[in-house]
């Protein structure tokens, strides 16, 4: 099933998320933001959106920052809460670059059984660790660990946050060597779509080295780069 389509507007979970976030004085829903969870990029014909997840990741981050700045394309980075920690400064060159920020939860947990309460006192945390890098950080999107999304999307829009699915993946996790994630990349890229990459949870070299090459290849196609949708 398409990610686009796994949505639940639950009302029962969107008065008692409401309750619990009233009750706790520091946030309310904001209407703007769709709780569906998105998968398509801003804009019309070749356009794709690149977002990188279970960063920051120094080596591997500041590199891709390299590419990515070469390359004039604006990025998502869904950012694991400890590792903000652990590496603050790579997050400031992060927003420094006009890249994009998303919440990847603080421990990437799967929440996917969580209750509302406890997935938006996690994504709270995660916001506050960003904010501490980068004080008045925009973070315009939630991606659940996992793809589990379990009541996560409803949470994330309550706070702000757009719910940041993806519609092509390519295994950079494996890792199965450049050439071929070139291959995957260059196969698998469809007009609109948010594609799901990693600089983050391992050595992501190859990762890297592959966008420095399909980028080169799209742009000379005339692709362009774009953020993913935010409203529906
Ligand atoms: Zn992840």
């Amino acid at each position: 099933m398409p990610l686009s389509r796994v949505t639940r507007p639950v009302p029962y979970l969107a008065v008692a998320l409401g309750l619990a976030l009233a009750a706790t004085g520091r946030a309310r829903a904001r209407p703007g933001v769709s709780a569906d969870i998105v998968d398509t990029a801003q804009g019309g014909g070749r356009v794709l959106s690149l977002t990188f997840d279970d960063g920051p990741n120094p080596a591997d981050t500041l590199r891709l920052l390299g590419v990515l700045r070469r390359h004039r394309i604006t990025a998502v980075f869904c950012l694991w809460g400890e590792h903000v920690d652990a590496h603050p400064a790579v997050v400031r060159r992060i927003a420094a670059d006009g890249h994009a920020l998303g919440n990847h939860g603080m421990r990437h947990d799967d929440m996917s059984s969580w209750p509302p309460e406890r997935i938006a006192a996690d994504l709270r945390e995660t916001n506050e660790a960003i904010r501490r890098a980068v004080p008045h950080a925009r973070i315009r999107y939630f991606r659940a660990p996992y793809g589990a999304w379990g009541r996560t999307a409803a949470v994330a829009a309550a706070l702000g946050m757009r719910p940041l699915g993806w519609r092509l993946a390519v295994g950079d996790w494996e890792p199965p060597g450049a050439d071929e994630l070139v291959r995957r990349l260059r196969d698998g890229v469809t007009p609109g779509a948010v594609v799901l990459l990693h600089d983050g949870g391992g050595d992501r070299g190859q990762t890297v080295d592959a966008v420095d090459r399909v980028a080169t290849a799209l742009k000379a196609e005339r692709w362009r780069f774009t953020l993913p949708q935010r409203r529906s």
